[in-house]
């Protein structure tokens, strides 16, 4: 049987990045940059989710309706990206009220099910976080990145399929919780677990690798693909970074797309919400 695997999108302007190192900027180029996303998933027939920054939705009405009426999900990424560590529960809940409002002017009153934290910023330190998006109605979130290889976030021990997340503890299954996790699935190799389905990873990994990788992981269940606009777009503005960051942000731009459109060849899709099994 084809698995059914996770397709999302974070749909933020290139400079939302935690490391551009805060560069606000008036060159916007969300639109461009996700249009040939876009097109990429009419051309395979595939829908995805994508989780919008309500700033930039704000900025891009006519691309948030165009996304909703081809028929993919339409999920919150935060009203201004600001990390949820940086927050306090009234500041997130101000985020996500602003989001709704946002969105409510450009879709009407629409169902939002899903979250994800900008920097997969939800942990055991704002498990506040989790009962907001309870409060608010979600259904689901994907912001636990449960491994830790990133200097910036990561969980260790934190489940590696989808799962009922206690509100009490992310590395733990509640069957009672009102919340579904979609974490990121890594790759098991003998003890080793290394993230191969988005971002960076992504864009570093040689296709036959991924392509292994994805397949091994699918022997046992869905995985989880995660990308940005700002990723696949050659016109991203590069800037003189310390080197990780440098590296992080810029490898692999020019060859991610077409890594992205050998997912699509290669693997079967469908939006985060339909692969939970939501309504
Ligand atoms: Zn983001």
């Amino acid at each position: 049987m084809t698995v059914i695997n996770a397709l999302s999108i974070d749909l933020e302007e290139w400079y939302h990045s935690e490391l551009v190192e805060g560069r606000r900027s008036s060159i916007s180029q969300a639109a461009e940059a996700t249009k040939p996303i876009l097109d990429l998933l009419d051309r395979y027939q595939t829908k995805a989710s994508f989780f919008v920054v309500g700033e930039v939705a704000e900025q891009n009405p006519d691309l948030i309706r165009s996304i909703f009426q081809k028929g993919h999900e339409i999920g919150c990424h935060t009203f201004s990206h600001k990390l949820v560590w940086n927050l306090n529960e009234s500041l997130f809940r101000a985020e996500l009220e602003r989001f709704h409002s946002v969105m409510e002017m450009i879709l009407g009153k629409t169902k939002i099910k899903g979250f994800r934290a900008p920097c997969f910023s939800i942990d055991n330190r704002n498990l506040w976080a989790l009962k907001v998006l309870r409060d608010t109605g979600y259904q689901y979130d994907t912001s636990i990145f449960p491994l830790r290889i990133n200097p910036l976030y990561g969980i260790r021990g934190a489940p590696t399929r989808p799962y009922r997340i206690s509100l009490e503890d992310v590395r733990k299954e509640d069957a009672q919780s009102p919340l579904l996790e979609f974490p990121l699935c890594p790759l098991r190799i003998g003890r080793l677990k290394i993230p191969i389905s988005g971002g960076f990873y992504l864009r570093a990994l040689p296709r036959l690798f991924l392509h292994r990788g994805l397949t091994r992981i699918n022997r046992s269940q869905p995985f989880l693909v995660y990308f940005h606009p700002w990723e696949g777009y050659e016109k991203t503005p590069r800037f003189k970074l310390p080197l990780f960051n440098r590296v992080v942000s810029y490898y692999g731009i020019s060859s991610a797309l077409g890594k992205f459109e050998y997912l699509l060849t290669h693997f079967r899709f469908a939006r985060v919400d339909q692969v939970l099994g939501l309504k």
